[in-house]
């Protein structure tokens, strides 16, 4: 590698910047398009589950404490009943890779006592 060639997209303009190495930044934008109007997803694409839904009720509805304590709720469901997520798609905050497993083990167990109550 010697250099990138760049165009500037508002004036159209082509020029070239020697450089000896190049890193790729990936893994900023959620896969979720297919979802959209299917799963409630936030501004960015990141799939909604109740727990922040839970958490922003909870601290704009003090007198509620008791009831909307999201840690009695299950964590990991989506605006689709029995639909639950995890993982890099529901979290633009740590995106780590141990962080999605204990996750996906949320999100299974939260399925199994789903479909438990709905068999
Ligand atoms: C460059 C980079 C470096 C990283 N370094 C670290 C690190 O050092 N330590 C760390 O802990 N984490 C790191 N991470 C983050 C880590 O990779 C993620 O947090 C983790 O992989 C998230 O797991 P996930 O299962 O949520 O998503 P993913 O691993 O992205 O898995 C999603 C899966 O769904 C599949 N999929 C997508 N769309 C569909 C569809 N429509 N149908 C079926 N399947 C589909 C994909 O092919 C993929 O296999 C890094 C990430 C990147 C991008």
């Amino acid at each position: 590698m010697s250099g990138v060639r760049l165009k500037d997209t508002v004036t159209g303009i082509e020029s070239t910047l020697s450089a000896g190495g190049a890193f790729i930044a990936i893994g900023h934008k959620p896969n979720t398009d297919y979802l959209k109007g299917v799963i409630e997803l936030d501004a960015k694409g990141y799939v909604i589950i109740k727990s922040q839904q839970l958490t922003e009720k909870l601290k704009s509805d003090k007198s509620q404490d008791a009831e909307v304590n999201p840690m009695l709720k299950p964590q990991t469901e989506t605006s689709v009943p029995g639909v639950f997520a995890a993982g890099d798609c529901v979290d633009p905050r740590y995106r780590q890779a141990i962080v999605a497993a204990g996750m996906g083990c949320m999100a299974a167990m939260d399925a199994e006592k789903w479909l438990a109550e709905h068999a």
